[in-house]
């Protein structure tokens, strides 16, 4: 397929036309801060080499979503769904999507997910590259290309203040549109260099997981906020004798999310809740699924008001494994 060189104003007056014919969620200003969000007017949306605050999960896994209705002797789904057409995600955003698809719809999985494939089949992907590395992002010691990703429907890169948009998949041809130009050269795909290769007993109970977790106030923003932290919990609600139920996300950073019914908790202590979501991107998924389930984005880094930090936590495992090695 051919790639289309277009002005920002250009992209903006298309964007107008597909509102028409989807949501579309990108990149715009929310409170002062940077969001994918809903766009009302396409003069709002924003593209260019800023990460978005937030990720993009709730395109495909909303915060709260009404999932089931029970009615008088019968269930429907009570999902509300429209076709989304996501603009602007930046390639660590498009790889923990991928990372969500392994997870809710792969046949490795023991369960697939409707809910969560009833969203993505109705989504749209356009990439966005980025042009400088920011703070706390380490997308290349996880092997992703900051500046492409060729698993998505269509990819805008930024060349001397216009954009080249190259369309990758029958979905992304022609929703934008310029003059003929040649797509980027591609740098190679730096290697993946940040991850656990180590037995689940060679790590839980031998690596200084309290040390770790010092500044951990178990406020769950690392969660939220997190593009492949996918926990949730289901919830009944019943009005005017109708029970609907509703999936809202959960967190593992939270004290209670392993209590049981019991009383009985597995995981009271902070350092066990964070060794669960540590080993849980590093070392169970990957051995589930097979891939590591953190794009390196940076958000649980540069928002978490304790000071911790996933990367540096996997680098001192990975030379404390070393180490033991000699
Ligand atoms: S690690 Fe940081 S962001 Fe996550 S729960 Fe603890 S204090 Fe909050
Ligand atoms: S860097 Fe943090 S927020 Fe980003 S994918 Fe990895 S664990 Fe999630």
């Amino acid at each position: 397929m051919s790639a289309y060189k277009l002005t920002l104003d250009q992209a903006r007056a298309a964007l107008a036309k597909l509102m028409e014919k989807y949501t579309v969620i990108a990149p715009v200003m929310n409170d002062n801060r940077l969001d994918y969000a809903e766009v009302t007017d396409a003069r709002d949306v924003i593209l260019d080499d800023r990460l978005p605050y937030k990720s993009p999960k709730e395109t495909v896994f909303p915060r709260v979503e009404n999932v089931i209705r029970f009615l008088e002797g019968r269930v429907e789904e009570a999902q509300d769904i429209k076709p989304i057409l996501l603009i602007g995600a930046k390639p660590c955003d498009i790889a923990a999507l991928n990372d969500l698809d392994g997870i809710f719809t792969s046949d490795k999985g023991k369960f697939k997910d409707s809910f969560y494939i009833n969203r993505r089949n109705c989504l749209t992907v356009v990439g966005a590259g980025c042009t400088s590395k920011k703070t706390a992002c380490f997308c290349d010691e996880r092997g992703i290309d900051m500046t492409f990703s060729p698993e998505c429907d269509g990819f805008l890169n930024f060349v001397d203040g216009d954009i080249l948009y190259e369309p990758l998949t029958a979905k992304g041809d022609g929703l934008f549109t310029g003059s003929e130009a040649e797509p980027p050269k591609r740098d190679t795909k730096p290697e993946e260099t940040l991850k656990i290769e180590a037995k689940e007993a060679d790590v839980f109970a031998t690596m200084p997981w309290e040390s770790y977790v010092e500044g951990c106030i178990g406020c769950g923003t690392c969660t939220y906020l997190c593009p492949t932290c996918h926990c949730f919990n289901l919830r009944d609600a019943e009005d005017k004798g109708i029970v609907t139920r509703t999936r809202v996300w959960d967190s593992c950073m939270y004290p209670k999310f392993t209590l049981h019914a019991s009383g009985h908790n597995p995981r009271t202590e902070k350092y066990q809740r964070f060794r669960q979501r540590v080993l849980h991107k590093y070392l169970y998924i990957p051995e589930n699924y097979g891939f590591t389930a953190c794009s390196g984005c940076g958000r649980c880094i540069r928002s978490c008001p304790g000071g911790l930090n996933i990367r540096d936590t996997v680098s001192d495992i990975m030379e404390r494994l070393e180490e033991a090695k000699e």
